[in-house]
This record gives structure tokens, sequence and C-alpha cells, in this order.
């Protein structure tokens, strides 16, 4: 525990005293070491490709002047590290928005039957390239839920990408919409969404800590797929907002599941489904 102690000059009935205040200062400390880290992450994130840029910036001024396949790669190299940037500001505005409303539940109505369907087709060439066979089930009736729909279409193509980029290997990446599994430790009234893949998975250990920002099982392996660390910890934002939860179960060598339940908002009709 912090304590803040503060000492003013009192004066009493028997003449003058001190008087000490104490004040329990802990969350106030976590919260500003949370937001230093989070700075120096995001300063380390930004300076590594910058790094790079300016370094063959220089060597096209210099030594590849001349070499015309040198240049040729090293401005492809440049064009991936300045993409990497472009990622990384794009997720923090995602993050800080998500996180500047996070106490308002967005209740606009969302047909996310159709926003799967519509994220699973965008994602698509994707897997392909990936060589991976992408499988869609969406129930035949209109599944819809109150919510944000940029924001659950984010939701979806944060999980689907990632099984996409940490699924290689399996034969195929799963998209499934349906009710909560009766059996669920998440039971509740509402709709779930369930990203499979059959990929390398997750030790154990790693599994609580992947929403925070930043946190990677394997740098190197994160940085060559083109993530950028802050994937969940959007996903898990959003999630919130909606009131929903999410829930990680992996097993390494043989893929994850990321599955996401978010309330219909009208428990009385027995659900949407
Ligand atoms: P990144 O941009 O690094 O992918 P995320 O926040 O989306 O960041 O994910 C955090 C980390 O969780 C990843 O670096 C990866 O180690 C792990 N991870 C996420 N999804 C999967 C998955 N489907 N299979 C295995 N590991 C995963």
């Amino acid at each position: 525990t912090t304590w803040r102690v503060t000492a003013a000059p009192a004066r009493l009935a028997g003449g003058t005293g001190v008087l000490l205040t104490f004040e329990d200062v802990t969350a106030v400390e976590e919260a500003g070491q949370i937001r230093r880290d989070f700075v120096a992450n995001v300063s380390h994130e930004l300076r590594t490709p910058l790094t790079a840029l300016l370094g063959f910036v220089e060597t096209l001024r210099g030594p590849a002047r001349e070499d015309a396949a040198a240049r040729d790669r090293f401005l492809g190299i440049m064009e991936r590290e300045a993409a990497r940037m472009a990622r990384l500001v794009e997720d923090l505005l995602s993050l800080s928005r998500v996180e500047e409303n996070e106490r308002l539940r967005p209740v606009e109505p969302v047909v996310l039957s159709d926003l799967v369907l519509e994220v699973a087709e965008m994602v698509r060439p994707l897997a392909l390239q990936a060589g991976l066979e992408l499988r869609v089930r969406v129930p035949d009736e209109r599944v819809e839920v109150p919510g944000d729909a940029e924001q659950l279409r984010q939701v979806i193509s944060n999980l689907l990408e990632n099984a996409i980029k940490y699924g290689r290997g399996g034969p195929a990446v799963e998209l499934s919409l349906g009710k909560p599994q009766p059996e669920s430790p998440l039971r509740t009234q509402g709709v779930r969404l369930s990203v499979r893949d059959h990929g390398e998975g997750i030790a154990s250990h790693h599994i609580a800590r992947l929403t925070e920002r930043f946190y990677r099982v394997d740098s190197h392996r994160s940085r060559e797929v083109g993530g950028t660390g802050l994937g969940l910890a959007i996903v898990k934002h959003i999630v919130n907002r909606h009131r929903g939860r999410l829930r990680i179960e992996s097993e390494p060598g043989q893929g994850s599941r990321f599955t996401v339940i978010l309330p219909s908002g009208d428990p009385g009709s027995g659900g949407v489904l």
C-alpha cells in the first residue's frame, strides 16, 4: 500500500500541534504506473519502425544509390514498416475511442448474423493466402443484438485475423454464431460468437494476460505476421462495453477457441434465436 502523508499546523485546545493526514493512494499510483508503461510501450513500438525507415533512407541516399535491385528491396521494406506504423496508430485510436465511452452501453440494433457473413467475406482472401479454409456457420434466423456495429465488426475481424495469423498448419478456421452452450460457465441469455483455429495454441500461463495491451506470447512472431499487440485489448474493451464476456480456451499444438457472449438485450422474450 502507498500512503500519501501531509502535515499541517493545527491549533489545538492545549496550544498548537501538527495535523497529519494519511491517504491511501495505491490505486492512483497503479494507474500512473500503467499510464507510464503504456507511453513507454507506444514509444518503443513506434521507434522500431521509425529507426528502420530512417536507416533505409540513409542507405538509399548513399551506398544503394546506383543499385536498382537493392533500391527496390529497400523500398519494399520501407513500405512494410510504414504500414506497420499506420496500423499501430489506427489501433491506438480504436482503443482510445472505445475507452472514452466504455461506460456508455451502445444500443443501436445490430444484425449480427449479417455482420458475421460480411466480415467473413472480407477476411476470406487472407485465409486462402494462408492456405486455410474459412468455415462459417450462422443460424437461418436473423440474429440481432443491441450494440455498436462498427465495434462489433472489429471484434469479429480481430479474432478472425488472429485465427488466420496464428492458425497456420490447421486445415481450417471456423467462425460460428449461435446460442451459448447450456453447460457453459458463461451461460446467459444471449448470443455466442466463436472463432476456432487449429494452429499453434497458447500455453495456459499466457492466457490470462493476452488481453493486456502489447502482451504477446512471441513478439518476434507477432511482428512477423504484422501484429500490433493491441488486437485483443481492443476486443476486450469492446466486449466490456457491450456488457458481454470473452472466454479463451487453448491447447498448445491443438489450437484455440475465442468465444464472445453478448447479451441479447431482451431476456423476457427468451433471447433472439
Ligand atoms: P497481435 O497483434 O500481436 O496479434 P493481439 O492482441 O491480437 O496482438 O494478440 C496478442 C497475442 O496473443 C499475440 O501476439 C499472440 O501471441 C496471441 N494470440 C492471439 N490470438 C491467437 C491465436 N488464435 N492462436 C495463438 N495465439 C494467439
